[in-house]
């Protein structure tokens, strides 16, 4: 039998924009450069538009809406942000997140589209997810294992990134905000409705907690 992959070989650098590096910093630069936003929650309708494509690459407001995705994501301790979680329909998503072999992976990809995989290589897995407009909850969602976005990064340079795992999941949750989606439209009605009033147990502590880590971060 096949070993999908060997952890003794494999590289475990950080990957930023898809690209190992030898070093990385435990916060991203972004981040410390940005502002932290409140963070939108589901019912707002901004979650529920299909955001916008951006046209004008290398812009310092570009720069600054990925500068403040990191800085709100990282007060939130979340794995990846949509633009339209910070209010901005513009199709833009942020990650920093450790995947199921211990690499790291860092970046923000503009106007990303989704590779479909064919039926034949698909495999679905089931894993729980949450969502940082979805405060207080998990539950589990089938997706693919694996996932392709491709788009550019904020100064225009195209951009291809794979994720396998829960990396992979983070791309496709991120782009389904991005297409006025949450992960609750994938549950069956029953669940979406617990999952809510877990929410709305929940919200306010998960609200606490972020303005205490703000401030702690001096943001
Ligand atoms: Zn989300």
């Amino acid at each position: 039998m096949a070993v999908r992959f060997d952890s003794s070989s494999q590289d475990r650098r950080t990957r930023v924009q898809g690209r190992p590096v030898d070093s990385y910093p435990q916060v991203v630069p972004e981040a410390e450069r940005g502002a932290v936003h409140r963070i939108t929650v589901v019912g707002e309708d901004v979650l529920r538009r299909r955001c916008e494509e951006v046209t004008a690459f290398g812009t310092p407001e570009l720069a600054r809406l990925v500068d403040d995705m990191f800085a709100t994501n990282r007060v939130a301790g979340g794995a990846g942000l949509a633009a339209n979680q910070i209010g901005e329909g513009l199709r833009v998503f942020v990650w920093d997140i450790t995947d199921d072999w211990g690499v790291r992976h860092v970046g923000h990809i503009v106007n990303p589209v989704l590779d479909e995989i064919p039926a034949e290589q698909r495999r679905l897995v089931e894993e729980s997810e949450g969502c940082l407009s979805v405060p207080g909850p998990y539950r589990v969602v089938s997706r693919p294992d694996r996932a392709v976005v491709r788009g550019r990064d904020r100064t225009g340079e195209p951009l291809v990134i794979e994720g396998r795992g829960y990396f992979a999941r983070c791309l496709q949750h991120e782009t389904d905000h991005l297409n006025g989606r949450l992960y609750l439209d994938r549950l069956a009605r029953r669940e979406r409705r617990t999952a809510l009033s877990e929410m709305a147990e929940a919200r306010e502590a998960v609200f606490a907690r972020r303005a205490e880590r703000a401030a702690e971060l001096g943001k």
